[in-house]
């Protein structure tokens, strides 16, 4: 029998505000343990929390470049359980009404598109952190994390491979970094992502029984992951056994996945409305100022930089990686119009700067200003674009202007034709019998005089005149 992959994704993206989501405790990363903590986000007795506004700001941002359907009334419920990194014994999240749901978002897989459900988005807040300690055979807890504001987004199971995920993935969180809401990064722990997988036989509907798995911390191991659970299941099935509803975690070393816990059903969390919160109402105002300050996201940028700019797609694509890379093209273009070639410039000499000094555009020495000008210095004649390059990594080592470069170094192009003139009627007495080998006919002796022209000005003389008077000279009698 053949079997297909049903796959849907729980994501966890930490919002990147100043201050926790319903305290005034800091939200900044890497602080010493329990410093930044108070009796609200510790769940001590009596305390009530307040709800941060940027919060739902960002959630409405979010839902609504998901396309989803803002609910304007919404409201928060305890999750309750045990863990010792829950103070409060319960988790405040969002479940019957979340603020968002119902909307998709487009993904691309070998030039096809595919629409993906997304069935929720919900407002939570993070727990705290356990370290274990096996030298003092003892576990810690760092409550900084308790409270942080998180957005959870659950995809329909539309997903049927692991290529699709990550697709997914990626553009989840292009999403969240074009809003600038959320880092986005995995490795930090930012931006988390549970698999839920199942199998059915090709062709039929009914969803087989899932499993779930956690600890997925790189796009590599949500890869290697769901792709090694799908074989399991196959296998299993294959075998006639069962797929054991569960949670299980991924185990990077071993390359495999391994039971951690049964799975637990919803009513084991005797969800119920927090009484400590108000119902949120949100008004048509509110999200339509949201609505009118959603930024140009990749697929639209994209799209312009094709459509407006005549970009091959490859180019629009490696442009708008980053909101920040796509910002500095377009400023690039508005002082020199000549997108193809700032494309050029950016994605091979800049981006191997970059590269090289393992920085990201914001911090390029090379600003868009002095990229744009140093183009502008070809477009004029005023360098070559031999010199053009040398000019560029002194910009990449000092940041300084092209035009300082170009007047320090004394690398302006000589077009003035009476010097190249004259330094051309010297090397044809110097190399007289090379002259008359060009007179007989042996034109390739071109290439050498313009070489000599170049070794004697340093590479600074305007090849375009250079070439012209040499032909007009050499054939002379
Ligand atoms: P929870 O995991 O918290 O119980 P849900 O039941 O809402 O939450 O499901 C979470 C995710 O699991 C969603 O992304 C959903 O699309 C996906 N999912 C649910 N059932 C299946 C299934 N049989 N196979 C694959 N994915 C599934
Ligand atoms: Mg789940
Ligand atoms: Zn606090």
């Amino acid at each position: 029998m053949e079997f297909e992959p049903v796959i849907g994704l729980e994501i966890h993206a930490q919002l990147k505000t100043e201050t926790k989501i319903f305290c005034g405790c800091s939200t900044s990363f890497g602080a010493p343990p329990n410093t930044h903590v108070c009796p609200i986000c510790l769940g001590m007795p009596g305390v009530l929390p307040v709800l941060n506004k940027k919060v739902v700001d960002y959630a409405l941002q979010m839902g609504i470049a998901t396309n989803c359907t803002i609910l304007k009334k919404n409201r928060f419920a305890r999750k309750n359980y045990f863990y010792p990194d829950l103070p409060k014994g319960y988790q405040i999240s969002q479940y019957e009404l979340p603020i968002a749901k119902n909307g998709y978002l487009d993904i691309e897989i070998e030039d096809k598109k595919k629409r993906i459900g997304i069935t929720r988005i919900h407002m939570e807040e993070d727990a705290g952190k356990l370290i274990h300690d096996p030298d003092h055979n003892m576990s810690l807890v760092d409550f900084n994390r308790t409270g942080v504001p998180l957005l959870e987004i659950v995809s329909e199971p539309d997903l049927s491979s692991a290529a699709e995920a990550e697709a997914y993935l990626r553009k989840v969180r292009s999403i969240l970094r074009y809003l600038g809401i959320s880092d986005g990064n995995m490795e930090e722990g930012s931006f988390r992502c549970d698999a839920n997988i199942s199998i059915r036989p090709v062709g039929t509907k009914k969803l087989g029984t899932r499993t779930e798995l956690k600890n997925l911390n790189s796009f590599k191991h949500v890869g290697n992951s769901i792709y090694f659970e799908i074989n399991r299941q196959k296998e299993l099935l294959s075998e006639n056994k069962e797929v054991i509803q569960e949670t299980r975690l991924w185990d990077a070393d071993k390359n495999r996945t391994c039971s951690m816990r049964g799975k637990e059903d919803a009513h084991d969390y005797r969800y119920f409305p927090d009484p400590d919160l108000l119902p949120l109402v949100i008004d048509d105002e509110w999200i339509d100022s949201v609505k009118k300050n959603i930024p140009e996201l990749r697929d639209q940028k994209k799209e312009r930089f094709i459509n407006e700019y005549g970009l091959p797609p490859a180019d629009a694509r490696l442009l708008t990686s980053t909101r920040e890379l796509a910002l500095f093209f377009d400023e690039c273009v508005k002082k020199f119009n000549e997108p193809k070639q700032i494309s050029n410039w950016i994605m091979g000499p800049l981006l191997g700067l970059l590269n090289s000094k393992g920085i990201t555009i914001e911090e390029s020495p090379v600003s868009f200003e002095n990229l744009a000008d140093l183009l502008k210095l070809i477009e004029k004649d005023l360098i070559s674009g031999k010199i053009a390059k040398t000019v560029f990594e002194e910009m990449g080592e000092t940041g300084k202007s092209p035009e300082k470069i170009v007047k320090e170094k004394g690398l302006a192009q000589v077009s003035d034709s009476s010097v190249i003139e004259d330094i051309i009627l010297n090397l044809m007495v110097e190399n007289a019998g090379e002259v008359e080998k060009y007179r007989q006919g042996k034109t390739k002796v071109l290439g050498f005089f313009v070489g000599q022209v170049m070794q004697k000005t340093r590479g600074k003389a305007n090849p375009g005149i250079v070439n012209k008077l040499l032909k007009e000279h050499l054939k002379k009698k």
